[in-house]
C-alpha cells in the first residue's frame, strides 16, 4: 500500500513537471510568435519570417521582427477606426540590418505605411541602429485605415532584417486657414544618365528671375481668381545639389518624383509646414532636345510628397520661349502652369474627400476656349469658384477644399494619444489578449462562412 502511494505521488510529480515544462514551451512559443492584434501579410507568400525577438529589442518588450531573405513586400498591420478629416500621427522605433530595396527604389524599405495607399513614413535602408520614424496622414473621407509596419512598400520590394518597437498613434487638430504655404524649389543642375548617355543641364539666371516673377504673379492670381477663398505665402529655394535620378512613366516620359528629389529638399521641408511643393527643373535645352524623353508635358501634378501636394514645373528647352515670361503682346498669364498644377492637387483632394468635381482638363467640354494671351484663365476662375454652368446646376471645386490642408507637424501641438497599439503589460493582460484573439479568429471564420453561404 505504502509503495503504491509513493509511485502515485511520483507519477503526479512527473506529470506536473511535464505539464509545467509543456506550458513553459507553449508560452515561449506564444511569446516568440504572438503579434497581438496585428495581421501578417506578404506579397510573396511564405518568403518572409515574422517573429518576436527578445535579443534585439528597444524597450523591455520583445521587438517585432520581419526577416526577408529574398525581395518581398511584407508587413503586419492593424485596422484602426478614424474620424473623418482628422490628422493622425503614427510613430515607432525601427532598427535595420542589410535592408536593400529592389532596383534601389528610395521609397521601399523599412517603413510605416497605410495599406493600399502611397501614404508612408520615410523608408529606412542599409544597417541602422534604433531610430524613431513617423507617418503623418489625414483620414480624409475614411472611417478606417490599415496601419502597417513594413519591409518593402507600395513602390517596391525589399529584403533584409528589420525590428519594430514602441508603436504610438495620436490624433491632432486640423488647421482651419485659407492661407496656403508653398515651397518653390529651383533645381539648378540636372546631371543624369539616360540610355547610357550622361546629360548635364543648367538653369540660367534668366530662368531664375523668370520663375521668381512668375511665383509672385501666381501668389496674386490664386487669391484673385479664387475671389479671396485662398491666400498664398511662399518661399523660394535655389538648389545647387544636382538632380541625378529621374522617374519614368510611359504616359509622361521622364519626370522628377518625390523620391528623386527627397535628398535635395527634405531639410527645407522638415518642420516648415508647407502645403504644396513646386519643383522647377530643366530636362532639355537647345543642345539636348529629345535625349530625355518627355511626352509633351510642361507641368506635372497630382503627386504628393508625404501627403503634401507636389508638382513638376519644366523649363522650356527653347531659351526664347515666353511660357514663364510676362509680355503684353505674347503672354499675360505666365503663372498658368503653376496654377494648373496646383489645381490638380485641389481636384485630387476634393475627390479624396468624396466631392464630385469636373476634370481639370475638360474646359472645352463646358464651352471654354484657350485664349491666345490669357490661356484658360476664365475656366480656372469658374473652376475655383464652382461657377461652371451645366444643365443640372453649377459645378467646380467645393468652397470647403480651400480649408482641406495636408496633415503636418503643427497639427499636433495639442493632440491626444490613442490606445490602439497598446500591448499587454502583464500576464493577466496577456491572457485577456489571447482570449480576444481567439474570439476574433472565431468571428473571422464565422464571417467567412456567411460570405460563402450567400
Ligand atoms: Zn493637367
Amino acid at each position: 500500500m505504502k509503495n503504491k502511494k509513493k509511485i502515485k505521488t511520483t507519477i503526479n510529480i512527473i506529470t506536473t513537471i511535464i505539464l509545467i515544462i509543456g506550458l513553459y514551451f507553449a508560452y515561449q512559443f506564444y511569446q516568440k510568435n504572438n503579434f497581438n492584434e496585428f495581421i501578417r501579410t506578404e506579397a510573396n507568400l511564405y518568403t518572409s519570417k515574422f517573429s518576436r525577438d527578445k535579443e534585439e529589442k528597444y524597450s523591455n518588450k520583445r521587438s517585432y521582427k520581419i526577416t526577408s531573405p529574398d525581395y518581398n513586400d511584407a508587413m503586419f498591420f492593424k485596422t484602426i477606426q478614424v474620424e473623418k478629416n482628422k490628422p493622425y500621427k503614427v510613430t515607432c522605433m525601427v532598427k535595420t540590418n542589410n535592408v536593400e530595396s529592389k532596383g534601389q527604389i528610395s521609397g521601399a524599405g523599412a517603413q510605416i505605411s497605410i495599406r493600399d495607399s502611397t501614404e508612408r513614413s520615410v523608408a529606412i535602408s542599409g544597417t541602422q541602429d534604433w531610430q524613431k520614424i513617423e507617418l503623418i496622414f489625414n483620414s480624409k473621407d475614411r472611417e478606417t485605415v490599415d496601419i502597417g509596419f513594413r519591409l518593402g512598400g507600395y513602390l517596391g520590394q525589399a529584403k533584409g532584417e528589420v525590428w519594430f518597437s514602441d508603436f504610438t498613434i495620436e490624433q491632432g487638430v486640423a488647421e482651419q486657414s485659407k492661407q496656403w504655404n508653398f515651397a518653390c524649389f529651383i533645381l539648378k543642375q540636372t546631371d543624369v544618365v539616360i540610355n547610357e548617355q550622361n546629360i548635364k543641364l543648367e538653369v540660367s539666371s534668366t530662368d531664375i528671375s523668370d520663375i521668381k516673377n512668375t511665383m509672385e504673379r501666381f501668389k496674386n492670381s490664386a487669391q484673385e481668381l479664387s475671389k479671396g477663398k485662398m491666400t498664398v505665402k511662399y518661399d523660394m529655394y535655389e538648389i545647387d545639389t544636382p538632380l541625378t535620378t529621374l522617374s519614368y512613366e510611359k504616359e509622361y516620359g521622364y519626370y522628377a518624383s518625390p523620391e528623386d528629389v527627397e535628398s535635395q529638399i527634405k531639410e527645407y521641408i522638415k518642420n516648415s509646414n508647407y502645403d504644396h511643393i513646386f519643383i522647377v527643373l530643366r530636362l532639355g535645352n537647345e543642345e539636348y532636345k529629345d535625349e530625355i524623353e518627355i511626352n509633351d508635358w510642361i507641368g506635372l501634378g497630382s503627386m504628393d510628397y508625404y501627403g503634401i501636394g507636389f508638382s513638376n514645373i519644366r523649363l522650356p528647352n527653347d531659351s526664347r520661349s515666353y511660357i514663364y515670361k510676362y509680355n503684353t503682346r505674347i503672354n499675360t498669364f505666365p503663372e498658368e502652369v503653376f496654377l494648373h498644377e496646383f489645381l490638380h492637387s485641389l481636384e485630387r483632394t476634393s475627390e479624396e474627400y468624396g466631392y464630385e468635381v469636373p476634370d481639370l482638363h475638360d474646359y472645352e467640354k463646358y464651352g471654354y476656349v484657350n485664349q491666345r494671351l490669357d490661356g484658360q484663365k476664365l475656366w480656372y476662375t469658374d473652376y475655383m469658384n464652382k461657377n461652371i454652368n451645366t444643365e443640372t446646376g453649377k459645378i467646380g471645386l467645393p468652397d470647403e477644399v480651400y480649408n482641406l490642408k495636408p496633415a503636418k507637424e503643427s497639427n499636433f501641438e495639442t493632440s491626444y494619444k490613442l490606445e490602439e497599439f497598446k500591448e499587454p503589460e502583464n500576464i493577466i493582460e496577456e491572457i485577456r489578449q489571447i482570449f480576444k484573439q481567439i474570439y476574433t479568429n472565431i468571428q473571422l471564420v464565422f464571417n467567412n462562412k456567411e460570405i460563402q453561404l450567400q
